[in-house]
């Protein structure tokens, strides 16, 4: 065999792998699988942005594009940042990647050295701690809490501080919680955050247009604006256009640490498709409605999986104020055995069983720092999402 990076061995399979890995074993057998385990819109890109994409590719940008992004796209994020979060960023401040996720991995390799530590809020997205971890740094986890909503407090954030936090990651509308923290819940991060001068901020708001009941989502560089010199300001189209596959993500951020992430990402991949860019830039210049029909039928959506689940003995669902999970707790659910005999003692027995005899794929809480909850995502349809909730009552009912 041949060697491999000592990098690598801070790479633990996701939870999610291991899901899909038995899922697909399921469907090989010819069972019937409902999948509520991907964060992926079930819509289509819209045909205007297809369009765009077409277009330019006929037009002939089909070269190199500038590591940082293309000038129309760049333009257009200036736009959007000024238009929906009240932020105004120069071109040099603005950098295009191949999704959110890339601003993450060039904003930490570009930042991070050995013994550095990573604040992230508990429960998170997986990537944040995986990402730090490769480049020598610990995640530090603050809790949030189900009684505060699942917002993050900032007595918690000052709680896990030290002196060698290097960053704070921010993702309100939250993956996998939904939580939105409010305006007020922001401003006392802030304070929290100036007692920590050289500690960058992540603020990842790839959500941001998936809030609902008439929440807002804010932006921590524009309820602090002294703190703008420190915050990258993530965003995309992944979510709010419903591209996942296009591979566009954006940051706003202080002109020297983008420049340092365009050095990385120059190295690792010359930039982004420039046909996804202009795809992505008639998206964000595209009409508004779309992402507000998008966001109406998640919240219908979300309403409706919380209700179910709410009736099922021993599970409790928090109802989620954006994104479009839902994170049931299943500590009611564990101790028992399953209708097959399987004891439950973690919420990754429970998702496992879940999978294996009722058929429904979903991803356990643990997998996001906090457990017993699973996670399930709204993004299909209504019809499949009534069949789901039907499928986890009567697997639930069965257990003793
Ligand atoms: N941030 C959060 C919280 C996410 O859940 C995701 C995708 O799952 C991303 C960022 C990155 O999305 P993309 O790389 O498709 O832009």
């Amino acid at each position: 065999a041949g060697h491999f990076s000592r990098r690598l061995q801070t790479l633990p399979p996701p939870a999610t792998i291991e899901m899909a890995r038995r899922a697909r074993a399921l469907r090989a057998e010819g069972q019937e699988i409902i999948s509520l385990a991907l964060g992926e819109p079930d819509f289509a890109t819209p045909p205007a942005v297809v369009e765009a994409a077409h277009q330019a590719a006929l037009n002939g940008q089909t070269k190199y594009p500038p590591v940082d992004g293309t000038p129309a796209l760049k333009a257009a994020v200036a736009r959007k940042f000024g238009r929906e979060n009240n932020l105004i960023y120069q071109p040099s401040e603005i950098m295009v990647s191949n999704g959110g996720k890339q601003v993450i991995f060039n904003a930490f390799m570009a930042t991070l050295n050995e013994g550095d530590e990573v604040v992230v809020p508990v429960p998170y997205w997986v990537s944040y701690p995986l990402i730090a971890s490769m480049f020598g740094a610990a995640p530090v986890y603050a809790r949030c809490h189900e009684e505060d909503g699942f917002r993050l407090k900032a007595a918690e954030l000052s709680r896990v501080m030290t002196s060698r936090t290097r960053w704070v990651v921010l993702n309100f509308p939250n993956n996998p919680t939904g939580a939105v923290c409010s305006r007020q819940d922001m401003e006392e991060i802030a304070e929290v955050l100036r007692r920590y001068p050289d500690v960058w901020i992540l603020s990842d708001e790839i959500y941001e247009h998936l809030v609902f009941d008439g929440m807002q989502s804010y932006s921590i560089a524009a309820v602090a604006p002294d703190l703008k010199e420190r915050v990258v300001t993530l965003n995309g189209v992944s979510k709010a256009y419903a591209m996942t596959g296009w591979r566009v993500g954006f940051a706003g951020g202080p002109q020297a640490l983008i420049a340092a992430m365009s050095a990385v990402q120059g190295n690792a991949t010359s930039g982004v498709c420039a046909i996804a860019q202009a795809a992505a830039a008639a998206a964000l210049d595209g009409p508004a409605d779309l992402v507000q029909h998008m966001a109406k039928t998640y919240s219908r959506r979300r309403t409706m999986v919380v209700e179910a689940l709410r009736q099922i003995p021993g599970v409790t669902c928090a109802m989620p104020e954006g994104a479009f999970y839902a994170y049931p707790g299943i500590a009611g659910c564990l101790g028992r055995k399953t209708a097959a005999g399987r004891l439950l003692e973690t919420d990754r027995d429970f998702a496992i069983a879940l999978l294996e005899e009722a058929h429904v794929a979903t991803v356990p809480g643990s997998a996001f720092g906090l457990a017993p909850y699973l996670r399930l995502s709204c993004a299909t349809s209504e019809v499949i999402l009534e069949d789901a909730c039907s499928r986890i009552r009567e697997f639930v009912k069965n257990c003793h």
